[in-house]
């Protein structure tokens, strides 16, 4: 094992995570988009079935959920949308994680995905037995790991968080004197390290997305729009957050779209967010934060390849077929339920206080 230069708290290398080409959906007509929507419609009764959609998937999938009397929501929001919800199959259409962490809450429902191999890059760079041996090493630290890693990381964390809930999560930890292993997206620890004054130390992850959007470039976009207001998520470079007007989850980005007196705002996040966004404030103009595509070959382009795998195609193929049925077992769930269990409550008792919260 080497040292990795950059990242000084850990000596371990992490696997190249293998960024997929964007999947290329054949274009359908308005016909064949209506046709397909209502199948799906009809296919979500027939097995008792919800769905549930990220914020980063295609516009027409989020629409769709919602018009079904599913969700669209963040990774905490989904999760909890899951548990709260009758339907005896949960349709998930996201990432692995998140059907994941559906199942471990939901072991007595099914959960199907549109594609099992829609990934992503933080939970594919932080293998268990690498991950474990970290901890191992450090049996003085309480570990919290991020929502975006697999149930066995999961299941060897004393917490999970979402991005929404991480700051007060580590603040409470924090002022009980406790010390940190924070995994895997060491730009989202570094950030509320930096709020919190916390003693932590780091697994060096990151989001493949968020990491291409680029501090000059974005300041250059700011001098053409200087009204515009610039909304970033924490999962981006330290230079990048610090010239954002607002640092949030994705619900506290759309949050912000609506609530702020700004016409414009450069978004730092993946632009499957945007349909949401218009939703919630149309007529305000939204522009992609520049990312390293500008002068260079981009991996994601600020759109995520493997949110990416979710179409109206792949999902109307799963409900009829069945397929793609996400396991965990009852054992690993149940370790894994318990650092989740942790975050919810700890939420709930939140919005007790505050009435707000939001998350990844
Ligand atoms: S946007 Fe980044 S954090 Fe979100 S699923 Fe894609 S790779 Fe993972």
């Amino acid at each position: 094992m080497a040292i990795d230069r950059e990242n000084p708290d850990t000596k371990y290398i992490l696997p190249e995570v293998v960024v997929p080409p964007h999947p290329q959906w054949p274009k359908l007509s308005e016909a064949e988009t209506a046709t397909l929507k209502e199948k799906i419609k009809r296919l979500l009764k027939e097995q008792d079935a919800v769905l549930v959609a990220h914020y980063y998937t295609d516009g027409t999938l989020q629409d769709l959920a919602e018009e079904t009397g599913g969700c669209v929501a963040d990774s905490l929001e989904m999760a909890r949308f899951g548990t709260e919800h009758q339907a005896s199959t949960l349709l998930v259409a996201g990432v692995r994680f998140m059907g994941e962490t559906s199942k471990i809450l939901n072991n007595e429902k099914r959960v199907l995905m549109p594609d099992l191999a829609a990934t992503c890059s933080l939970d594919e760079g932080c293998p268990y037995e690498l991950f474990a041996a970290f901890c191992d090493e450090h049996p003085e630290h309480t570990v919290v790991v991020y929502a975006n890693t697999s149930a066995r990381v999961k299941a060897r964390s004393d917490w999970v968080v979402t991005s929404g809930i991480a700051l007060p999560i580590i603040r409470h930890l924090a002022e009980k004197g406790e010390k940190i292993l924070w995994g895997p997206d060491r730009h989202l620890g570094r950030y509320v390290q930096k709020l919190t004054g916390a003693e932590m130390i780091f697994w060096p992850g990151s989001c493949v997305v968020h990491e291409e959007f680029r501090a000059v470039a974005l300041e250059r976009l700011r001098k053409i729009h200087p009204e515009a207001a610039i909304l970033v998520h924490p999962e981006s470079l330290e230079a990048v957050i610090a010239l954002a007007d607002v640092v949030g989850s994705t619900t506290a980005l759309i949050d912000a779209v609506r609530r702020l007196p700004n016409q414009e705002f450069i978004v730092a996040t993946d632009k499957g967010i945007f349909n949401k966004m218009r939703q919630v404030a149309p007529g305000k103009i939204l522009l992609e934060a520049p990312t390293v595509g500008e002068g260079a070959t981009c991996q994601s382009c600020a759109n995520c390849p493997w949110m990416g795998m979710n179409s109206l195609q792949n999902l109307a193929e799963v409900l009829a077929s069945g397929n793609n049925e996400v396991l965990v077992s009852p054992e690993l769930a149940a370790k894994a339920r318990i650092p989740i269990r942790r975050m919810l409550d700890f939420a709930a008792e939140m919005k007790k206080g505050s009435g707000c919260l939001s998350s990844s």
